[in-house]
């Protein structure tokens, strides 16, 4: 890449492929809901009636939804865009999206799903990781009540060794297949049990690679004492840490749920900013004991990774989310960054709490959005004329 910058302007050409998976209408759709959505006045507004229409189950805007964000209904949907992006040299991360379940039979069945993942991605050679969110294995709940150390007897014990048997059962798997496993970070107030079981387990399975990567929260201020003791722990162990960096998308929902939430947030976009330069800079330096994945669709993190001197050459990766910001995807790629993105997938009818948190980052994260219809509106452009052209 040119200096190691993002440039924009001339994306058109290259990822053509990437945006062509959109029919005219949804791109129109798209640009006019991002419109609405980044726009001062018009923002909480649409905001309000757009989850009002997905809660209501509106067909017609799940399955536009659907069409842009998700990978697809089953793994074979999705191992068909999995080729589709390797077209673009850029890596699948596939994600069994189907969140605010609650029961044990839901969670035993994501972990199925989630060996059933593995074996894909350890014949697959495009996905270099397979992910897991916490709440997709066990109650909110029983990590809450862990997570503070209040009233854990009883059923709450059971339920907890549940959990452990499905984080274990899993990363066995994959260390047996050799496929890393990157779990997600949710909301503050189960975090902390979460962190522990990556934790412990980091030191369990990644003495020779690094199968389990955690997720470190930069809109959080203790994101730096949770990479700082993951550095202590990977020196002390000799373990290999894998981790990934993000800002962190629960922040509405942390806000509105102060009761609950646990630590402290940056009430400032800039200061999230900062911390997440921050942390690459800290990981960067002490690159000998990390593995990392870089998420985000913010411009100047990424050259701020591709100018850190000590990452060249060095093993990392950057992913961003299906449907968002493709034209950084297809730029990194084509100028051979590891480069990924994350595709969830699952039945249309369980994908509302995914459809709903993009809908929120769409208001929330303003620039990556404003930028992203820039280039739908030059699409739609350049279609609109070639299809005069051809009349
Ligand atoms: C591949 C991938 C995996 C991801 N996995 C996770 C995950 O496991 N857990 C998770 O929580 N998120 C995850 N995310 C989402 C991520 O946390 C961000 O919400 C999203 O990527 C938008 O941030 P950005 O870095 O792209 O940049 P930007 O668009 O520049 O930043 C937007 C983000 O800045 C922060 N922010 C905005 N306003 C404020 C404010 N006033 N004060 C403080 N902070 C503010 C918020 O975190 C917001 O989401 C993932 C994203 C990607 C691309």
């Amino acid at each position: 890449m040119n200096d190691n910058k993002l440039k924009n302007n001339n994306l058109l050409e290259d990822n053509i492929s990437l945006y062509s998976r959109y029919s005219v209408s949804t791109l129109f759709l798209k640009f006019f809901v991002t419109l609405l959505l980044t726009n001062k006045i018009t923002k909480s507004v649409s905001l309000k009636i757009i989850r009002f229409t997905l809660i209501k189950n509106n067909k017609f805007l799940i399955g536009f939804l659907n069409g842009v964000y998700f990978g697809g209904r089953n793994i074979n949907e999705v191992r068909n865009n999995v080729r589709i992006l390797s077209k673009n040299n850029i890596y699948s991360v596939l994600d069994y999206a189907i969140e605010g379940e609650n029961d044990e039979i839901f969670f035993d069945n994501a972990v199925e799903s989630t060996l059933k993942l593995i074996d894909l991605a350890s014949e697959e050679k495009n996905i270099p990781y397979v992910v897991i969110k916490p709440s997709s294995l066990g109650s909110i709940h029983v990590y809450e009540k862990k997570a503070k150390d209040i009233n854990f007897f009883g059923e709450n014990i059971n339920s907890w060794d549940r959990i452990l048997k499905r984080y274990n059962k899993i990363f066995s798997y994959a260390e047996l297949k050799s496929v890393r496993v990157m779990i997600d970070a949710e909301q503050s107030w189960i975090q902390t049990a979460v962190d522990k079981i990556a934790i412990d387990c980091m030191i369990k399975y990644n003495k020779s690679s690094p199968i389990i990567t955690l997720t470190i929260q930069s809109y959080k201020k203790e994101a730096v004492d949770l990479l700082t003791m993951i550095h202590s722990i990977a020196i002390n162990n000799n373990i290999k840490a894998g981790v990934k960096i993000v800002r962190g998308a629960y922040l509405e929902e942390e806000t509105n749920n102060k009761e609950k939430s646990v630590g402290t947030f940056f009430s400032k976009k800039e200061d999230t900013d900062s911390n997440y330069h921050f942390l690459v800079k800290f990981i960067s330096k002490e690159i000998d004991f990390f593995y990392p994945f870089f998420a985000t669709h913010n411009e100047k993190s990424i050259s701020t990774i591709l100018n850190e001197n000590e990452l060249k050459n060095r093993s990392f990766w950057i992913g961003q989310l299906y449907g968002i910001r493709d034209d950084i995807s297809s730029e990194l790629a084509f100028n051979g960054i590891k480069t990924c993105k994350y595709l969830p997938y699952g039945p249309i009818d369980k994908s509302l709490p995914y459809l709903l948190r993009r809908i929120n980052e769409n208001a929330v994260a303003t620039d990556t959005f404003v930028k992203e219809n820039k280039n739908i509106r030059k699409e739609i452009i350049s279609r609109l004329k070639h299809k005069l052209e051809w009349q």
